[in-house]
């Protein structure tokens, strides 16, 4: 069994999280539309289906969520779950390895439930295929037995609503994206939204910070809710040591620089595959696997954690031959800009 413990030092990439981490995620998530901070547009129209669902007693059309990993997903499908009053159960792509262990899933639903998959993007075809019946017309068929025994059980499931979150939207297959009635893209948060969050997990976490220490972490935060909680937890970590009541604006800068986070939210595996694109390949462009293969990160982690804020924050740009560096990649890494 592989032990988990809280030292993680990514502050950005989610894999490692610790046991606290976890149990601390846990307790900082809204459970109301209300208490969910930001995504203005995506919580207006899920206000209006749930409420229609529920006025016409009928199970929610299913939802797909997407966009960077720490943005809400999970977070908003135990939302949507909590305000229809329903139960949920939560698996993700790579934990169903078998067709039978979906079926029991959604065999065990009950009318009007939530089936949560994260990273459904990972789903294995062939249990892809067994959700297209049961999305769209809630039965599944079941081979049974073997050689001339065989035989198909059609089973009928109660009416549901499958929540699938994905990082890379463009991975879903178009026949699984299609049966999806609500499609919501999760956008980084404003600075401003982050700062709420900050204030609520500190509330939680029952420490107070100062208002100009709370815009200096958000600001820093990526844009990544689960960034800024990570970086109010380690935060704490000095100013407790430092003997502090009020998390100030000094410690939080101090900290940030230990923690090698710098002005514009980067941390050392940002500036790393910059780095790789510039010292290795003149800036560009350059094709995701060679990038993944020089800067030791994944294919996946580059494209759905790094490159999308980094695209976001004008660091790189993606050309048809590649992604390549801006000026301002230059800029932040403190590098000469070549003349051409
Ligand atoms: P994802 O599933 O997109 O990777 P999560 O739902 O796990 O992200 O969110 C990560 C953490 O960020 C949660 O534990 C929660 O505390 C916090 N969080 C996410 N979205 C919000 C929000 N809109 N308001 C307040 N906290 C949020």
């Amino acid at each position: 069994m592989k032990l988990v413990t809280d030292n993680d030092d990514s502050i950005v990439s989610g894999e490692s999280q610790g046991l606290n981490e976890q149990q601390t995620e846990f307790s900082l998530r809204p459970q109301r539309l209300d208490d969910y901070l930001g995504q203005k547009r995506v919580k207006k129209e899920l206000a209006v289906y749930i409420k229609a669902a529920k006025q016409r007693d009928e199970a929610l059309d299913h939802v797909l969520l997407y966009g960077p990993p720490g943005l809400g997903k999970t977070t908003l499908a135990f939302v949507i779950a909590n305000e229809l009053g329903v139960n949920l159960k939560s698996t993700s792509g790579p934990a169903i390895e078998k067709a039978g262990d979906l079926v029991a899933l959604l065999t065990d639903l009950n009318p009007g439930d939530v089936l949560f998959i994260d990273e459904i993007h990972r789903l294995a075809k062939p249990i892809e295929e067994v959700l297209y019946s049961a999305m769209e017309d809630y039965y599944i068929d079941i081979v049974i037995g073997e050689g001339q025994t065989t035989h198909a059980v059609h089973v009928p499931l109660p009416p549901f609503t499958l929540v699938g979150a994905t990082t890379l939207a463009g991975q879903l297959s178009a026949p699984l994206r299609d049966r999806f009635g609500i499609v919501e893209h999760l956008q980084y948060y404003q600075v401003d939204e982050l700062e709420q969050i900050i204030q609520r997990s500190s509330n939680v976490f029952q420490i107070e910070i100062a208002p100009e220490a709370a815009h200096e972490l958000a600001r820093r935060s990526r844009g990544t809710p689960r960034v800024a909680n990570r970086l109010l937890r380690r935060v704490r970590d000095f100013a407790e040591v430092r003997g502090e009541k009020v998390i100030s604006f000094a410690t939080t800068a101090s900290s940030l620089k230990q923690l090698q986070v710098d002005d514009e939210g980067l941390d050392q595996t940002d500036r790393k595959i910059l780095r790789v694109m510039i010292e290795n390949y003149h800036g560009g462009p350059v094709g995701v696997r060679t990038l993944a293969a020089n800067s030791g990160e994944d294919v996946e982690t580059i494209e759905s954690l790094y490159e999308p804020y980094l695209l976001q924050r004008g660091f790189i740009l993606m050309t048809p031959r590649g992604r390549m560096v801006t000026e301002k990649a230059y800029l932040q890494l403190g590098l000469p800009i070549p003349n051409e």
